[in-house]
């Protein structure tokens, strides 16, 4: 029996998570579960899972949600803040740690869960974009252990050979494959008039809002293109991205034979969380059969640099120091709030992106406060920028 902490509970992962901790109760108990705002998800699923711990980010609306489970007959305690997402992630009984938190918030869980020595189930990407040198450093201090689960990363690690030891000296490169997201084909021109509803409609994956922005710019590949640098100690040459429509060869691992492994599967999240729940075990997942006779064909081409400009800047990222990464990172954050706020343009998110890593100040960023500050100030000035271009 395995005790798990499920950051961002509410969200697409987290719910896609209790999806499959529902199909193995004898092997999962869950110990905290936590959202930001969402008290009334959390509610259904603190009834349902009894965990010994809730976290909303508010602290008035979780002494709402105390009462609300001491209602109901919940004997779950209910705390609030950041500081209570790493007490439930580092707690003693723990034994995995699902962090998925959307964006660079879930760093400090990410990191107090690595410290803790726990099994560290990254799907919260922007941790290791913002903080990959400290992750790992926390990681191997504290003897835990890092399952990605972003298919694509869960794909490499199932196609990686099971000795760490031979990755590099077998491996010739990695091969990321992306859908290409909602606007593959749409004329390169009229992206700029893009809503957030046609952005956030991506044709093969069910994801939260901001991922399937990213996804439609593509920045999501970027920043998988850093998480894989960190992951698997690829260098930015070793990493290669192919457009993938299909969604259904996860990622690839190309061996210095010419043999290249992939990872197939139905585009279901649910597939990677039980690979990383019961790793190196395989447990059902819920998830539907692969059937290849009526996917019928895969295709694969070459992203379209015009396109997808973004995806340029995780490679240039990665060979300037290391803040660059969580100014690139904090930047889209700052970008893809403003777009689905719809105060600027679809195109405007590139704009805003490049330019902070055009003017990021980022030599000496190895420690956690100065990556926070670096963070903080790219943040400001990006919603400067916002501000100019807000339409
Ligand atoms: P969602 O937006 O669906 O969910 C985000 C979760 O994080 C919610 O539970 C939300 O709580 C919580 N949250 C948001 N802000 C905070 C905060 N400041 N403090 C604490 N909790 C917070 O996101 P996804 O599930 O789509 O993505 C989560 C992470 O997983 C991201 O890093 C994403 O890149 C990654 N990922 C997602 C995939 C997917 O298929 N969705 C695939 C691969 C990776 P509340 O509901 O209360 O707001």
């Amino acid at each position: 029996m395995k005790t798990i902490t499920v950051l961002g509970s509410t969200g697409s992962i987290g719910t896609n998570t209790l999806a499959v901790l529902r199909l193995h109760r004898e092997r999962f108990t869950v110990f905290a579960l936590a959202a930001h705002r969402n008290a009334d998800k959390l509610f259904e699923q603190c009834v349902e899972f009894a965990p010994a711990y809730a976290v909303l980010g508010d602290a008035v609306a979780a002494q709402t949600l105390q009462q609300r489970l001491r209602a109901a007959g919940c004997a779950t305690e209910v705390l609030s803040g950041a500081q209570a997402l790493e007490q439930v992630a580092a707690a003693p009984q723990v034994d995995l740690v699902m962090a998925a938190i959307v964006g660079a918030a879930g760093l400090a869980a990410s990191l107090a869960a690595a410290r803790a020595g726990k099994r560290l189930l990254l799907a919260n990407k922007e941790s290791l974009v913002v903080a990959g040198d400290l992750l790992l450093q926390a990681l191997q201090q504290g003897g835990g252990e890092l399952i990605p689960i972003d298919s694509e990363h869960s794909a490499i690690l199932q196609s990686l050979p099971a000795d760490r030891s031979r990755w590099q000296a077998d491996v010739r490169n990695i091969v990321l494959t992306a859908s290409g997201g909602p606007f593959r084909q749409r004329p390169a021109q009229t992206l700029h008039a893009v809503t957030p509803q046609e952005a956030c409609a991506h044709p093969n994956w069910s994801m939260g809002a901001k991922i399937s922005v990213d996804s439609a710019t593509m920045m999501n590949k970027a920043l998988e293109v850093i998480e894989a640098h960190y992951l698997f100690g690829m260098r930015p040459e070793q990493i290669e991205v192919l457009i993938h429509p299909q969604s259904i060869v996860h990622s690839m691992v190309a061996y210095r034979d010419g043999s290249v492994l992939a990872q197939l599967g139905q585009p279901d999240m649910r597939t990677p969380i039980a690979y990383g729940l019961a790793y190196p075990q395989r447990i059902a997942s819920g998830a539907p059969w692969l059937d290849l006779a009526r996917v019928g064909r895969l295709d694969f081409e070459q992203p379209d640099a015009q396109r997808f400009p973004g995806l340029a800047l995780a490679f240039d990222a990665l060979r300037m120091p290391a803040g660059a990464c969580a100014v690139l990172n904090a930047a889209n954050e700052v970008a893809v709030d403003a777009f689905l706020q719809r105060r600027i343009r679809f195109t405007d998110i590139h704009r805003i992106n490049a330019d902070s890593l055009a003017s990021a100040q980022c030599s000496a960023c190895g420690s956690l406060e100065a990556l926070v500050e670096l963070d903080r100030q790219t943040r400001q000035q990006a919603r400067q920028r916002v501000a100019q271009l807000s339409v």
